[in-house]
């Protein structure tokens, strides 16, 4: 990771509609699949996972079987690339994206039709030291993304039904969303960060999406032109974050995060009990906003015009990059509520909402 200046970034934004209290209730943690040495969604992850080693393919199993046994609508799609890299001298080292999309059944036969909400977590741990098990980084993100993925799958059913039986299926940008999580190999550098030695993963995919061209009239133009937003989370777990906003471009998307996190800390429906607010600068105007970013995944993505919220926390974790970034280290409240509040946002900007027979209004483009 690096600071870098920002680059000014184009970006759509969509209005949205609230979730409701009632909502905010119902949005669940995970609960006991958390736990660190049994828990059915983080617990197989707390291994190391260089790419090319055993480890790796066993987490990767551990999602593949997630996704097809308890989350049948959502495709898996494999991203691979292969790259050398500073310590591991003339082999080639095998690079597996993970693409794991829901989307209305009327854009699935219609390639570019779709916008996704795109959430993206790294699933390779890093090198050295070695041992290193990374829960933080980024282990504990990637199971809050397989919560939130069966969290909302119910409701995203009742919703693109709800929108076929209304007969006008698709053709909006609001009836044509979908959701993607991108599970990301090789974002640690194995020697020392630099532009060739970190985010192996998302440089190829980003590459290969800019590169990649949709049927002639469809919606948007490429792969990358179909993220509606790309939320990185990254090294979160650890007690007492701050995250501040990053980026000018999607700092209205950040308010809307950081809106949920204080209604649900004044709804009483989070556990820890943080110093501050993990997102302190929702009420910041963003003009105000500060000028350095934090080098990720979401770089590639970003140079290619892709807005971007970057969920990581400045300063870093205590344990970032050490071997105490272990299941042990993490504060499992913090994790809960992170995974409530990356799912709520999730369901609000998906629109959820309006599934509620109290909400009849609120149409949005
Ligand atoms: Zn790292």
């Amino acid at each position: 990771m690096l600071l870098i200046r920002l680059l000014s970034l184009a970006s759509s934004a969509l209005a949205y509609q609230k979730l409701s209290d009632d909502w905010l209730k119902n949005v669940t943690s995970g609960g006991d699949d958390f736990d660190v040495h049994n828990g059915a969604l983080l617990a197989p992850l707390l291994i190391t996972r260089v790419p090319g080693t055993p480890g790796q393919t066993k987490v990767q199993q551990h999602f593949v079987n997630y996704f097809s046994t308890q989350l049948p609508s959502w495709t898996v799609e494999w991203q691979n690339s292969t790259d050398k890299t500073p310590k591991t001298g003339d082999r080639d080292i095998p690079f597996q994206n993970l693409i794991i999309r829901r989307e209305p059944p009327w854009t699935r036969t219609r390639p570019g039709q779709a916008n996704y909400l795109t959430f993206a977590a790294h699933y390779d741990s890093k090198l050295e030291p070695k041992g290193f098990i990374g829960a933080t980084d980024s282990a504990a993100p990637c199971a809050m993304l397989m919560h939130l993925a069966r969290s909302i799958d119910r409701r995203l059913t009742e919703r693109y039904d709800k929108l076929n039986s209304n007969g006008e299926p698709g053709g909006t940008m609001s009836s044509d969303m979908g959701v993607q999580i991108l599970l990301l190999d090789g974002e640690e550098a194995f020697d020392r960060w630099t532009a060739t030695d970190s985010v192996y993963g998302s440089r190829s995919l980003s590459q290969e999406w800019e590169n990649t061209f949709n049927p002639a009239m469809s919606s948007y133009k490429t792969p990358l032109d179909q993220i509606s937003i790309f939320v990185l989370l990254d090294l979160l777990g650890s007690a007492n974050p701050s995250i501040p906003s990053y980026f000018r471009t999607t700092h209205w998307a950040y308010k809307n995060m950081a809106t949920i996190e204080s209604r649900m800390r004044g709804l009483g429906l989070l556990e820890s009990d943080s110093e501050g607010p993990f997102l302190p600068d929702g009420e910041i105007d963003a003009k105000e906003l500060g000028t350095t970013y934090i080098g990720d995944d979401h770089e590639p993505f970003m140079h290619k015009g892709v807005p971007i919220l970057h969920m990581i926390p400045a300063p870093f974790p205590m344990v970032w990059h050490t071997m105490d970034d272990d299941g042990d280290h993490l504060h499992m409240p913090t994790v809960r509520d992170w995974s409530k509040i990356v799912t709520a946002f999730a369901m609000e900007w998906l629109d959820l909402m309006e599934l509620e027979p109290s909400s009849g209004q609120g149409r949005r483009i």
